[in-house]
């Protein structure tokens, strides 16, 4: 347009005021630049706004950062960071469908979880108020059942809590020093009684003489360790046997091994089987009761510890689960 200006301008000065060639090239030439500037400045001006606008309003950006930038630029940039917000916000509302989701999800297993001893205590309070309060012994019998039905209503309130406080990840850990095998140890200990109800066997696979110090929260691989040794003796068959082994993986780590020979797992459900509330046998008349989130607060605490948890299973043959640790050196 600039071009168009100068050109027109000098053929109009040549034609009607024949003046001086030299002239009316300065002349031309002054009132081409100046046109120029004036042009680009007011669509500068005019597109900045907009731009600016746009960038405001997505509030993706400080205004003060395109004020120096050329407009191809800033149309180049306002482009990508659109680009970028629009691939940003499509990841958030995916993310926030598949939180819903899992709250859905959740709140479903939970209110399930909960029903089955809720309705069993009701049960058998109702027949006690009913008049079988007024038999001896059938008044202690109900009462103890529902006494189970309670205590399993506050170890599944527990686990919950636990996973709760896992998930959001506001569980600090109380990291020490302590001796694996004692640990192992002390959890033997506290489920011999059940595994002799089922005639299992708890031992070490080889003999440790010596104590191996690792560096974790002990009261959270306590945690660990319990949940795998009740599950191999849940799982396990009859005169079966569990075993844990104790090995150095690297200089700086150990790996814990927990191996059963009960009923093994198949290999379809292997990929789920960390997930919260996942029981193999979903069926209500499950043998074995659970509530499906012993192993997901196991991975839990085993991550929380940066730590990696593996699973080998064979169905029908056995289960071994470990979990490496960090030796203290
Ligand atoms: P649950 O409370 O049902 O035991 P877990 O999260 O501890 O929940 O375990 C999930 C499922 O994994 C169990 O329902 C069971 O089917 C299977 N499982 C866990 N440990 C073993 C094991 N040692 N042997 C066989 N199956 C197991």
């Amino acid at each position: 347009m600039a071009l168009f200006i100068g050109a027109l301008l000098s053929v109009f000065l040549y034609v009607f005021y024949s003046l001086n060639w030299s002239f009316i090239l300065v002349f031309t030439l002054i009132c081409y630049l100046f046109s120029f500037v004036l042009i680009q400045m007011r669509t500068e001006k005019f597109i900045y706004k907009r731009v600016k606008k746009i960038y405001d309003d997505l509030t993706l950006l400080e205004s003060a950062s395109i004020n120096k930038v050329s407009i191809t630029t800033d149309m180049r940039a306002l482009t990508k960071e659109i680009d970028k917000y629009a691939r940003d916000k499509k990841l958030e509302i995916e993310t926030l469908k598949d939180r819903e989701r899992y709250r859905k999800e959740f709140l479903g297993n939970v209110s399930h979880e909960l029903k089955t001893p809720l309705f069993t205590i009701q049960g058998y309070i109702l027949t006690l108020l009913d008049g079988a309060i007024d038999d001896k012994n059938i008044r202690k019998k109900y009462l103890e059942r529902a006494n189970k039905g309670v205590e399993r209503l506050s170890y599944i309130a527990k686990e919950l809590d636990m996973i709760t406080k896992l998930e959001a990840g506001n569980l600090s850990l109380n990291i020490e020093e302590f001796d694996i095998v004692e640990l192992v140890n002390t959890v033997f200990e506290m489920f011999e009684m059940r595994a002799l109800k089922k005639n299992i066997t708890l031992t070490f696979y080889r003999d440790y003489n010596q104590p191996i110090l690792v560096r974790a929260d002990k009261e959270r691989i306590q945690q660990v360790l319990t949940n795998l040794i009740v599950n191999s003796i849940k799982y396990g068959k009859d005169k079966g046997t569990t075993e844990v082994s104790i090995e150095n993986l690297t200089p700086h780590k150990v790996i814990v091994r927990v191996t059963d020979n009960g009923e093994g797992i198949e290999k379809k459900h292997i990929p789920r089987l960390f997930e919260r509330f996942f029981r193999v046998d979903k069926t209500g008349n499950r043998k074995v009761g659970g509530s499906g989130l012993g192993l997901s607060i196991v991975k839990h605490i085993i991550e929380a510890h940066g730590e990696k948890i593996y699973i080998e299973s064979e169905f029908g043959v056995g289960s071994e689960f470990s979990f490496t640790l960090e030796k203290a050196i």
